[in-house]
């Protein structure tokens, strides 16, 4: 469960709960993380309405009542006389939906006192909300209950502890990994990657299809590995998840030296290294590249770190990758709307002809890496390890951190490339 939010709160979580309150027909007002008068006159409607002691402060029997709409399931206790077919009808939901979430439970002899997972007609993942941590972790618990078939692990700890989560979907012999957010202030990219998760299952249910692929077809050729948020921890200071009095958010301060922007500017990890730039693939030359620039030392961008895998973020995506037989890679980041496929001189078969067809399905350009930013990334390492296809993908036009308004757009973009990169893998 989250923490108490009350009026003067601020943060990610106070943009969720405002979220929540808005589409639930509470007018908590623009989600702006900024608890105020109109977030707790929202607050103190809700808890009337679910006859709760109002007093406009969001602790656990607030959260508690939120929780169906932000999991996108009740937990049900069976009384006597009832079906999947009547409960189906009493939560709006399908039949289907109530089978796939209860694997273990017998349709026709349910006994009274089960507790069943109902899925209800609301999706998990917000698309509105300054995604920190927190919220990705809430929202793969909460799939992982209304879709059991998902899959979920950790490949290891950020700097600060937090789980590298990914998933696996589907159960094909072709395996391909998909990761976001190796910059911090690029964490769009994790919402993308985990929608695009919701998505999918939620077509497993009924059947349907994902980005224009079936994805029984999907699901039985191939196995898509996704880690949806490799920098937590820069995350976290991005979204505003760690506030200006933490520890956190000072440490970072400092080893920003009064750079333009903080901490929106941040696109390293805490230890203040760019983590696309901590490969072994050429990672002398970035090192050179980027000290020439002056990069030399951690900081909001562009240190490439004191040696090739140094960040325990790198070493598990590594681990990940060597553990793995993937036959295809994309690395999300934004902005630009532009894909990059090459590496040095690496030219993977086939690489050029599925980068045209990604290129096709999204509207996104196909272009050569700036020699400034052609090393030390995980793509090029993809490439320079396995010679086979592996791409950055760019999302959005703007500054980083794109605002979440572009996110429909983006998902659009995106969607399609995201099934069809699995299929062409070979
Ligand atoms: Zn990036």
């Amino acid at each position: 469960m989250f923490q108490t939010l009350r009026r003067g709160s601020r943060g990610p979580l106070v943009e969720y709960l405002q979220s929540t309150l808005n589409r639930l027909g509470f007018n908590s007002g623009r989600v702006d993380g900024i608890f105020g008068a109109a977030t707790e006159n929202a607050v103190l409607r809700f808890q009337r309405r679910m006859s709760l002691s109002a007093d406009g402060i969001v602790g656990q029997k607030t959260w508690e009542a939120l929780m169906p709409y932000m999991r996108g399931y009740v937990i049900y206790k069976v009384r006597p006389g009832d079906t999947f077919y009547l409960l189906a009808n009493e939560y709006g939901t399908s039949v289907q939906a109530i089978i796939e979430a209860n694997p273990e439970v017998d349709l026709l002899n349910i006994p009274v006192g089960t507790l069943l997972t109902i899925p209800v007609a609301s999706n998990t993942v917000p698309t509105d909300v300054s995604y920190c941590y927190d919220i990705l972790k809430f929202n793969l618990e909460s799939l992982k209950v209304r879709y059991p078939f998902l899959e979920i692990s950790s490949a290891g700890n950020s700097l600060m502890g937090k789980d590298l989560f990914y998933v696996k979907l589907g159960n094909g012999p072709k395996e391909v990994f998909y990761n976001g957010a190796h910059h911090a202030n690029e964490w769009i990219t994790s919402v993308v990657l985990m929608k695009y998760i919701e998505q999918y299952c939620n077509a497993f249910v009924n059947n349907s299809s994902v980005g224009g692929e079936s994805v029984q077809r999907l699901f039985e050729q191939c196995s898509i590995y996704i880690l949806p948020m490799v920098n937590p921890d820069g995350v976290d200071l991005v979204t505003g998840a760690y506030g200006p009095d933490s520890p956190q958010y000072k440490a970072a301060e400092r080893l920003n030296a009064g750079r333009e922007g903080f901490p929106s500017n941040w696109s390293a990890n805490l230890a203040g290294v760019d983590l696309n730039l901590n490969y072994p693939a050429l990672w002398e030359k970035a090192k050179e590249i980027k000290f020439s620039l002056g990069y030399t030392s951690p900081g909001p961008f562009w240190y490439v770190g004191p040696y090739p895998l140094s960040e325990s973020e790198t070493q598990a995506v590594a681990r990940l990758t060597r553990e793995h037989n993937f036959r295809l890679i994309l690395a999300y980041h934004s902005q630009g709307e532009v894909i990059y496929w090459q590496f040095s001189t690496y030219n993977p078969p086939n690489s050029l002809e599925i980068a045209k067809s990604l290129s096709a399905v999204s509207g996104y350009r196909i272009e050569s890496t700036p020699e400034a930013s052609a090393y030390a990334g995980y793509k090029d390492w993809f490439i320079q390890e396995y010679n086979l296809p592996g791409y950055t993908i760019e999302v959005g036009l703007g500054k980083n951190p794109l605002p979440i308004s572009q996110f429909p757009e983006i998902y659009r973009d995106n969607v399609g490339l995201l099934s069809l990169a699995a299929i062409l893998a070979e």
